[in-house]
């Protein structure tokens, strides 16, 4: 009888949590590690929400991925049985000059298959007029987009990796020369080695530091600040089932999330961020404590694009890092100095 190929995988972000998952249903053994657990605080898959959509510009894969992961997810949902994503729409904003985005993701979201309406910015006043439309040309509605749990559905993922069987450990990978091969597994931090077949590594913003030759500097992590402010008592207007999420292309971008009802953000509030990209990060290190510019920009945009929230109180904010690339697309590859016929071993091996 063939054995089963064994694949650890590190990292148990949104990434590496889905890989280790689908490796496991393609037949491998799997065992995943993290060093503080899925969407822990320092991840960059941590807090309450993230945006999920199908607008990504001109020629770009992801509006097709997006497409699927809003499947998958439905699916999920079901098979778990909890929700994870929040279906109130997702509304861009295309400002009065440069639309080459909004208009260049048009052709994608038909191939795609994902739903949209183009809206004028009278729709957009009218069908939600808490909305000041000011510098707004038009905007793109998508109807099915929303708003996951971030921190919730990487851990689902999780449970739902256990259920079927992988192994979960928590502790983190020493980052002792991994450049030179893995003939002798992972070290791992509670003192133990792990030898497996193959090697995943999805570590996000930590790449860098565990393959300092061959990623070093091509994954940067970047400060990002996110503001939670409250909405007033008794006034729906700016809760999930009145307002959709929204992306707002400017000088800057913003987005926001409405705030939600329980079980949605918790009650966090209502989610402004700024999606330019902020000084360099440290993960493992950095204090995350949010700036007073950041604040300022957050608020004096609220006020302005949502005049009835511009007193609203702030009521949490959290610090989270992008990891970014020189041309900003996705990194996946493997190692140049890894034996290739590992890759050969999996049963059925994962191919699209
Ligand atoms: C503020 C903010 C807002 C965002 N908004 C959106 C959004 O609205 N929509 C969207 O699609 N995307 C958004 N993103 C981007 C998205 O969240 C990230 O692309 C995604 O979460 C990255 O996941 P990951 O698995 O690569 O990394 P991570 O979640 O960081 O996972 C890496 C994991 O590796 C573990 N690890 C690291 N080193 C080791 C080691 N040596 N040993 C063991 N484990 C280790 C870490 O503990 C971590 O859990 C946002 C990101 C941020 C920060």
């Amino acid at each position: 009888m063939q054995t089963k190929s064994h694949v650890a995988v590190i990292g148990a972000g949104a990434f590496g949590g889905w890989t280790a998952l689908y490796l496991l249903r393609r037949g491998a053994q799997v065992t995943l590690l993290d060093a503080w657990g899925p969407g822990n605080p320092r991840a960059s898959s941590g807090g309450e929400t993230r945006v999920i959509r199908g607008t990504y510009g001109p020629n770009q894969p992801y509006s097709r991925m997006a497409a699927r992961a809003l499947q998958l997810w439905k699916e999920h949902e079901t098979r778990w049985r909890r929700q994870l994503m929040h279906r109130n729409g997702v509304l861009w904003m295309a400002a009065a000059g440069d639309d080459q985005f909004e208009r260049g993701s048009l052709p994608l979201l038909r191939e795609a298959g994902i739903a949209y309406e183009e809206l004028s910015a009278d729709d957009i006043a009218k069908r939600w007029p808490q909305i000041n439309p000011e510098g707004v040309r038009w905007g793109i509605y998508e109807p099915d987009g929303g708003f996951l749990e971030a921190r919730a559905s990487c851990q689902g993922v999780l449970e739902g990796f256990l259920a079927e069987s992988g192994e979960y450990k928590q502790t983190a990978v020493l980052a002792h020369d991994l450049e030179l091969g893995l003939d002798d597994g992972l070290t791992l931090a509670d003192g133990s080695r792990l030898v497996a077949d193959s090697y995943v590594f999805a570590c996000g913003p930590w790449m860098g530091k565990l393959f300092p030759d061959t990623i070093g500097n091509k994954i940067r992590a970047t400060k990002q600040e996110v503001f939670f402010f409250g909405t007033p008592a008794g006034d729906d207007r700016f809760l999930e089932d009145k307002l959709p999420v929204w992306a707002d292309h400017r000088d800057r971008f913003m987005y926001g999330i409405p705030g939600s009802l329980v079980p949605g953000n918790h009650g966090r509030g209502f989610k402004i961020a700024d999606d330019t990209r902020g000084p360099e990060f440290d993960p493992d290190t950095a204090e995350r404590v949010a700036s007073a510019e950041g604040l300022k920009t957050a608020r004096d945009y609220l006020g302005f694009r949502l005049p009835a929230m511009k007193d609203a109180p702030l009521l949490q904010t959290s610090v989270c890092q992008y990891e970014d690339t020189p041309d900003h697309h996705f990194i996946m590859d493997r190692h140049p100095a890894f034996r290739l016929e590992r890759f050969g071993a999996l049963e059925n091996p994962v191919t699209g």
